[in-house]
């Protein structure tokens, strides 16, 4: 039948639909990306990590040398209470790259957005259509199709949904499960994502006595600040907790936004700085809420979810894109290994088999940094005098925050999945050795 040649559709023009775009070009898997926005690179956003797994993958998809000169590395963290006392102070950062051989690296989130398009060949970009937006969803025998405000109408094999935390493709997929009523337990029936934090962020010009490749957090009751200092800019997030966690989402304006600023202006970011000059020096901002949640399910015959539209997570400890990035990896895999079987995507079959392995492979791992990411906004907006108590003395007197990083996050780092049918031609390595490399198993080890 015809359909044996309908391309995949990725919904979502963010970070991980973009890198998607890559993937798929790479694996010569025709592809049509829809993004609702006329302009794929908006200057929207502060800035977002790239740890180690996702700076190997953008080796593996030829970008390195994009994107290595945009890095802002970072070595150093110090956090501080409003009072100016230290909490705590230390070269996680540094630690990190020296376990892994790569750059705590941060990418201003425009520029990460304008290299990602940059670099798609040009028979990529014309698969690339702006203005739609996704607003319902069909499954058909062997196929899936999807409609857009405009009236377009687009068919494909499969529906990769990157379109974040709002995720249109998550909610008709919950639409289409409940109308079938024999797979209504299958997908989406626990709670919606929930926002308790709201986040006012921004870049300015590096100024002060920040110090580039240093990270500053100042931890309050209710509050915190974390600033990313690069040579030339730092980036700005300041977190508040909600009265109560909602279930709604909210847009926010200019005002609301200075609003907010005003409510911090005494705010410490570092120990001269305050959140006034910080914002009143800004070259950009905007107030978004942070959703938390991860779905039990991740796809749905024909359909799945990857990034922001699976598992939503605060932005205090770097997961979100670069947890995005991983599940591509490991449909990318799937996606090959298929392929090199002859077998095809229209395959209901072949399908379930590949998306039931992405889940199984990603769930434990996205379980452990949703709980980290959710620990980390709570202890440094001190959530109760328990979490303050803890924050101040006991983690530091622990050193919590090493041993954390050394025992649950670099287990899972060393894990992390590469595309295993790309060579990694600016390979790096540290103290712990990486466990899965192109084409093998870098250890003997299963994974
Ligand atoms: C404007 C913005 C600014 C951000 N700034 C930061 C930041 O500074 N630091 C940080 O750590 N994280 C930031 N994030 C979050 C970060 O981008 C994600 O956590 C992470 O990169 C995962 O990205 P994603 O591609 O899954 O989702 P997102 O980045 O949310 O991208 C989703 C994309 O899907 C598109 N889309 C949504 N619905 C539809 C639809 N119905 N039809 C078609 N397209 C649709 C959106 O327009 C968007 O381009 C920001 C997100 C956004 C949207």
């Amino acid at each position: 039948m015809s359909s044996k040649t309908l391309p995949v559709v990725i919904v979502g023009g963010g970070p991980v639909g973009l890198l998607a775009a890559h993937i798929f070009d790479k694996l010569g898997q025709d592809f049509l990306l829809l993004e609702q926005h006329h302009n794929l690179t908006p200057d929207i956003g502060a800035c977002i990590g790239m740890s180690g797994p996702t700076l190997r993958i953008i080796d593996q998809l030829g970008m390195w040398d994009a994107f290595e000169p945009l890095i802002n590395r970072m070595c150093d963290k110090i956090s501080f209470t409003q009072a100016g006392d230290i909490i705590h102070s230390g070269s996680i950062f540094y630690v990190n790259e020296k376990r892994f051989g790569y750059k705590t690296a941060i990418f201003q989130r425009h520029s990460l957005l304008q290299t990602l398009y940059d670099s798609l060949s040009e028979s990529s970009k014309q698969r690339i259509l702006v203005n739609k937006k996704v607003v319902a969803i069909d499954i058909k025998e062997e196929s899936v199709s999807v409609r857009c405000s405009d009236g377009t109408e687009v068919e494909g094999s499969i529906i990769v949904g990157a379109d974040g935390s709002q995720s249109a493709v998550r909610e008709c997929t919950k639409e289409l499960a409940r109308k079938t009523s024999s797979e209504s337990k299958a997908f989406g029936n626990n709670e919606a994502f929930r926002t308790t934090y709201r986040l006012l962020f921004g870049s300015a010009p590096r100024f002060g006595d920040t110090k580039p490749a240093t990270v500053y957090e100042c931890h309050r009751f209710g509050s915190s600040t974390q600033v990313f200092v690069g040579e030339e800019k730092m980036w700005f997030f300041l977190y508040e907790e909600l009265d109560k966690p909602t279930s709604e989402h909210r847009s926010y304006t200019q005002k609301d936004a200075d609003e907010f600023a005003a409510r911090y202006a005494d705010h410490r970011v570092t120990k001269d700085l305050f959140f006034r000059d910080v914002y009143k020096g800004r070259s950009s901002s905007g107030v978004t809420d942070l959703e938390e949640g991860l779905l039990d399910q991740w796809w749905w015959n024909r359909i799945v979810l990857v990034g922001d539209a699976a598992h939503k997570v605060t932005p205090n400890a770097g997961l979100g894109f670069n947890s995005g990035v991983q599940d591509l990896a490991v449909i990318a895999n799937g996606i090959r290994r298929l392929q090199n079987k002859g077998g095809s995507l229209h395959d209901n079959e072949a399908i379930k088999a590949l998306f039931s392995q992405y889940q199984n492979e990603r769930m434990e791992s996205m379980k452990t940094f949703s709980n980290l990411s959710a620990k980390t906004t709570r202890l440094c907006a001190w959530h109760s005098r328990f979490g303050m108590i803890w924050d101040r003395y006991v983690a530091p007197a622990l050193n919590l925050e090493l041993l954390m990083s050394r025992y649950i996050v670099a287990p899972i780092i060393a894990n992390s999945f590469v595309l295993d049918w790309l060579p990694e031609p600016h390979h790096r390595t540290g103290s712990i050795p990486w466990k899965m490399g192109p084409n093998h198993n870098l250890t003997d080890e299963t994974h």
